[in-house]
């Protein structure tokens, strides 16, 4: 039975090798999974709590407007869980091929800076569609700043203000209930749209506009990759689902790219 199972598996792995290998745009869209072995909750399932409080509860301006001071105490739970986390093998293997094809790209869900980190100063970086743990922005005006400060949640009076009009400061991430940045939003529909080849890891494919961007590249005629422990909603349009752990199973989609493919026969 095992042997099957990863028979299955070592199939799935080869035919997404090679649509990844034939296409020329590829967009890489990552969600929560890709960092759960780094250490980094999720947000669904056992992971999701913090406290007694849900994610999806403080993760909204609502949440913000009642009290800053919880959501900034999170937030500042969550960096200094993240600052603790390091790119792990999926993250390495995904920055590699970046640097070695131009045509492919990440795009995160992820707001832990994992990508970035990976990918150092070569090459395009990952659009980050929902922000950073490590930027903060002001309620008032347009500023906004890197930030990897401890945040000071001691009272309403320590929290972090604008540098440079003194407002409230916010987390510079998308809440649920907000829009992305546009022109994050236009980069990845523009990517989508044209890519071959959208490989999918990690992402429970229920937030939106993130889980629609894989429909894009097969409405166009590309193809959707998926890897996830679990299926998803996206699993019934994808050629290829690979079931496992985001670690073991990237680097081995992208591991012999730089070796010229066999001849055809
Ligand atoms: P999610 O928590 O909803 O889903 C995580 C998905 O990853 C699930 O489908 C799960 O089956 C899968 N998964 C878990 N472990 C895996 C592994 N080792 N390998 C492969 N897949 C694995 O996360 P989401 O879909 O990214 O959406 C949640 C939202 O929450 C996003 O908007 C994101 O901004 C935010 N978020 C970000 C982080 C982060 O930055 N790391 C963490 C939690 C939530
Ligand atoms: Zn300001």
């Amino acid at each position: 039975m095992e042997r099957d199972a990863s028979r299955v598996a070592d199939d799935a792995i080869a035919t997404a090798r090679d649509l990844l290998r034939e296409a020329s745009q590829v967009v890489v869209l990552t969600g929560a999974g890709i960092s759960a072995e780094s250490g980094v909750p999720t947000f669904r399932g056992a992971d999701g709590l913090w406290k007694t409080h849900r994610a999806e509860d403080l993760a909204t301006p609502e949440a913000f407007a009642r009290d800053p001071r919880l959501v900034w105490e999170w937030y500042g739970w969550r960096r200094e869980v993240v600052a603790a986390c390091a790119p792990n093998a999926a993250h390495h293997a995904l920055a590699a091929a970046a640097r070695e094809r131009p045509g492919l790209r990440i795009i995160t869900q992820n707001v832990d800076g994992l990508h970035a980190m990976a990918a150092g100063h070569d090459g395009a970086p990952p659009l980050e569609l929902h922000g950073s743990l490590f930027r903060t922005q002001c309620t008032r005006c347009a500023a906004s700043w890197d930030d990897r400060q401890p945040v000071d949640a001691t009272s309403g009076a320590t929290l972090p203000r604008c540098t440079e009009c003194g407002a409230l400061a916010r987390p510079g991430v998308v809440w649920f209930g907000e829009s992305l940045d546009p022109r994050v939003l236009d980069d990845a529909v523009r990517l989508a749209s044209a890519a071959d080849a959208c490989l999918v890891v990690g992402t429970s494919a229920v937030v939106y506009p993130a889980a629609g961007l894989a429909d894009l590249t097969r409405r166009a005629g590309g193809c959707v990759i998926e890897v996830n422990v679990t299926p998803t909603p996206l699993t019934s349009i994808a050629a290829v689902a690979i079931r496992g752990a985001a670690v073991s199973v990237i680097p081995s989609l992208f591991a012999m790219d730089s070796t010229p493919a066999p001849p055809t026969r």
